[in-house]
C-alpha cells in the first residue's frame, strides 16, 4: 500500500509541552508516525513517499476562511507575557450552552478569538502547530489524489489528528479536518457520493458537522457513546443528518468497555448502510485507540482484531482512503496500524 507521511510534524509537540506547562496530560506525541512508519517498514509491502503541497484551496473548500486566518496567526499575535511555548482557551463565548443564550461576537483579541474558535481546551497552540495541521492535511490530499488516479487504496499517516476539527473550531487535538479536505477532494475531483467511515474510538463530531447538510458525503461511526465519553456532547445515535443530509449520518455509540464482538456489529451496520448508499470512494478515519490499552479509551479491541477489521473494510470493495486519527499506546500502535492493512490487502499479520 501506498503510505504518505510529512516531516514537520514533529514541530507539534503538546504532549511534553503540556506536561511541562502542569497541564493534563495530552497524548498526541510525534513518536507516533514513527512507530506506525517502523512497524510498516518491517511489514514490507509498502511504498512510503513524502507528501506533496496542493496549497490552502483544498483547505478551504472545508474550513472557514475567518478560522484559517486565526490557525495561521495566532501564535504570532499571542501576547508573550502569556506563556511562550504553548497557549490554550481560557475563555468561551458559551452561546447555545443553558448558561448562555446572549448575543456572542468573535472579538479582536487573539486571546479571545481562541475561545471563539476552540471546542475545548484540549488542542493547544504552539509555534509550530500551524505547519503541522497544514503538513497533516497535505498529507492526506497526497494519498488522496493517488487514489483518484486509480491506487485500489493508500495510508495517509496524518498528525495531528483531524476528525474533531470542525468548519470553523479546533478541538480534541485536531485543527484541520484531514478526513474531510480527502472527501471533499473526491466530491471536487468529480465523485458523486462518497463515505467517511469513522473507526476511531471517539466520535468524528468535526466531520458530522462538515457533513451533516449534505447527502453527497455520508458519514457513519463507531464509537464511545458520548453520554460518558469525549466528545459528549454529539455523537448521539439520533443524529441522522439535517436537511438534504437527513438519513445520511450514522452514528453507532457503544458502552464504555465494549469488547471486539458488540464492536464489530456496529461495524456491521455501518458496512451494511455504506453499501446500500453505493458510493465511489471511502475515506476511513483510522482510529486505534480502540485498543484496550490505549490511555485514551475504554475499548477491549487486542491487536489481532485489526486484521478482521481491515479485512472487512476491503469487502466492500472501494477505492480506499485510510487517514490516520488516534491511537496512543505506543507499544501496539504500529502493530495494530499494520494489521489493519494487512488484513485489508488479504496478506498474513
Ligand atoms: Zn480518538
Amino acid at each position: 500500500m501506498l503510505i504518505v507521511h510529512g516531516a514537520t510534524h514533529g514541530l507539534h509537540d503538546p504532549a511534553a509541552a503540556m506536561a511541562r506547562a502542569g497541564q493534563p496530560p495530552n497524548f498526541d506525541a510525534p513518536g507516533r508516525v514513527a512507530v506506525v512508519l517502523d512497524a510498516l517498514r518491517t511489514q514490507g509491502a509498502h511504498l512510503l513517499q513524502s507528501t506533496g503541497d496542493a496549497g490552502l484551496a483544498p483547505i478551504a473548500r472545508v474550513h472557514r476562511a475567518d478560522y484559517l486566518n486565526f490557525l495561521q496567526t495566532a501564535w504570532e499575535r499571542w501576547p508573550r507575557e502569556r506563556g511562550a511555548e504553548l497557549a490554550w482557551p481560557q475563555f468561551w463565548p458559551g452561546s447555545g450552552s443553558p448558561a448562555g443564550g446572549m448575543p456572542a461576537r468573535c472579538p479582536d483579541s487573539v486571546v479571545g478569538q481562541f475561545g471563539w474558535f476552540a471546542g475545548d481546551a484540549i488542542a493547544p497552540l504552539m509555534a509550530g502547530t500551524w505547519a503541522a495541521a497544514y503538513e497533516s492535511a497535505q498529507v492526506a490530499l497526497s494519498a488522496q489524489r493517488a487514489v483518484a488516479e486509480g491506487a485500489r487504496s493508500a495510508l495517509a499517516l496524518c498528525r495531528p489528528p483531524g476528525h474533531h476539527a470542525g468548519s470553523a473550531r479546533m478541538a480534541g487535538y485536531c485543527y484541520l479536518n484531514n478526513a474531510a479536505i480527502a472527501a471533499q477532494a473526491f466530491i471536487d475531483g468529480g465523485l458523486r457520493r462518497v463515505a467517511v467511515l469513522d473507526v476511531d474510538y471517539h466520535h468524528g463530531n468535526g466531520t458530522q458537522e462538515i457533513f451533516y447538510e449534505r447527502a453527497d458525503v455520508i458519514v457513519c461511526s463507531v464509537h464511545a457513546d458520548p453520554a460518558e465519553d469525549y466528545p459528549y456532547f454529539v455523537g448521539r445515535a439520533d443524529e441522522t443528518g439535517a436537511g438534504p443530509g437527513e438519513g445520511f449520518n450514522l452514528n453507532c455509540p457503544l458502552p464504555a468497555g465494549s469488547d471486539w464482538a458488540a464492536w464489530c456489529e456496529a461495524l456491521e451496520a455501518c458496512c451494511r448502510r455504506i453499501d446500500a448508499y453505493a458510493p465511489e470512494a471511502l475515506v476511513v478515519s483510522l482510529g486505534v485507540d480502540t485498543h484496550r490499552d490505549d490511555p485514551s479509551g475504554s475499548f477491549k479491541l487486542e491487536s489481532s482484531h485489526y486484521v478482521p477489521m481491515g479485512r472487512r473494510l476491503a469487502g466492500l470493495g472501494l477505492p480506499t482512503l485510510f487517514v490516520l486519527e488516534g491511537g496512543y499506546a505506543l507499544e501496539v500502535l504500529g502493530a495494530n496500524v499494520s494489521n489493519v492493512l494487512a488484513g485489508f490487502e488479504g496478506r498474513a499479520s
